[in-house]
């Protein structure tokens, strides 16, 4: 007898589910596993269909879990995990997810309730993908770095530095909270570099910055803005702790001892400090007192902290 059309449907289904490339498994209601391909089976951690057929959802999890094949289940505490899958399982028709594997690779699972309560799962290679995407994460994360960062003295670079203390200068006015800006210029900075090479130079730069890391609260905001220059913006701070800071970050710097191959070297830095005690006042302004306030400070002779307001 000729087969009918649901016939040859069915038996194209059939074999179509049993050797596509992507798994396919079917749960009963009860969770039972009525059907699986071999695809499927290497999701929880096995290498036939057989192996798998006839356990439960729980059963198939569990071995996952216990011998750390298949899918990984991330958990110290299993009937929790259970209780939370078993939860969003059956909350939609259909549902989409994301799930890696203890191999390193990773799938695309589409959940479908079909059939009342019974639900037909179709899962998806996407390992290329996935690892194409973590590394241009990655990839994206190290430009941004590379793109904010001074690489020599790891601290914000010129551009960066400007934006936050903008960001930050615009908080301190919501909140009604004065700030400061210090800006730093190593003294007598060139004749390090002649007397003892540019290598030298560049050391010393990076022991100042690592000392300046140390004086600075969390909040603080610290950027490399030029050669031998830096900038420090202090939220929340009033005139007074502003120089106290300045004065603390100079001696600091004064008392850091640097190690170059045989030689101690000592630097010292001016300092020039400009508060907005009602922070209405623009950036612009206060990197400008801060600069004739270090010019100053160079002028009196150098290793000192001139203050002043924008
Ligand atoms: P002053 O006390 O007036 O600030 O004198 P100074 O010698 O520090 O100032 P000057 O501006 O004459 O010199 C700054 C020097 O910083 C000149 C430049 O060669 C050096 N410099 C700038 N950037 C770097 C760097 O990245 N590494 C090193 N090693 N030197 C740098
Ligand atoms: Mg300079
Ligand atoms: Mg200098």
């Amino acid at each position: 007898m000729p087969k009918t059309k649901e016939d040859k449907l069915q038996s194209i289904l059939s074999e179509f589910s049993i050797n596509t490339l992507n798994g396919v498994i079917v749960f009963d209601g009860e969770d039972n596993i009525i059907f699986c391909n071999n695809a499927a089976a290497k999701l929880y951690g096995f290498d036939n269909y057989s192996e798998l057929e006839n356990l439960t959802f729980r059963q198939a999890i569990t071995h996952c879990y216990t011998t750390k094949k298949g899918l990984i289940v991330n958990t110290d505490d299993l009937d929790t995990w259970f209780k939370y899958a078993e939860k969003i399982r059956r909350s939609d028709t259909h549902r989409r997810f994301e799930i890696d594997l203890n191999d390193g690779g990773w799938h695309l699972v589409s959940e479908q309730i079909v059939d009342d309560n019974c639900i037909v799962v179709i899962s998806i290679d996407i390992t290329d993908k996935k690892h194409a995407e973590l590394r241009l994460a990655e990839m994206t994360k190290q430009l941004l770095v590379l793109a904010t960062t001074d690489a020599l003295t790891n601290t914000f670079n010129r551009r960066h530095f400007t934006e936050q203390a903008e960001i930050e200068q615009q908080r301190c006015k919501r909140e009604n909270k004065s700030y400061a800006l210090l800006m730093l210029d190593l003294d007598y900075f060139k004749s390090i570099n002649d007397n003892y090479g540019h290598a030298c130079g560049d050391k010393v730069l990076v022991k100042v910055a690592e000392a300046l890391k140390l004086e600075l609260r969390q909040y603080d905001i610290l950027g490399r803005i030029g050669g031998e220059e830096f900038a420090i913006l202090l939220p929340n701070t009033n005139k007074s702790s502003a120089l106290s800071i300045a004065q603390r970050i100079r001696e600091s710097i004064e008392n850091l001892p640097i190690k170059y191959k045989k030689n101690t070297l000592r630097v010292t830095t001016s300092i020039g400090v400009a508060v907005d005690l009602n922070a209405d006042k623009n950036l612009d302004e206060l990197f400008l007192e801060a600069d004739k306030r270090l010019y100053k400070a160079k002028e009196n002779g150098r290793n000192l902290v001139a203050i002043g307001k924008a």
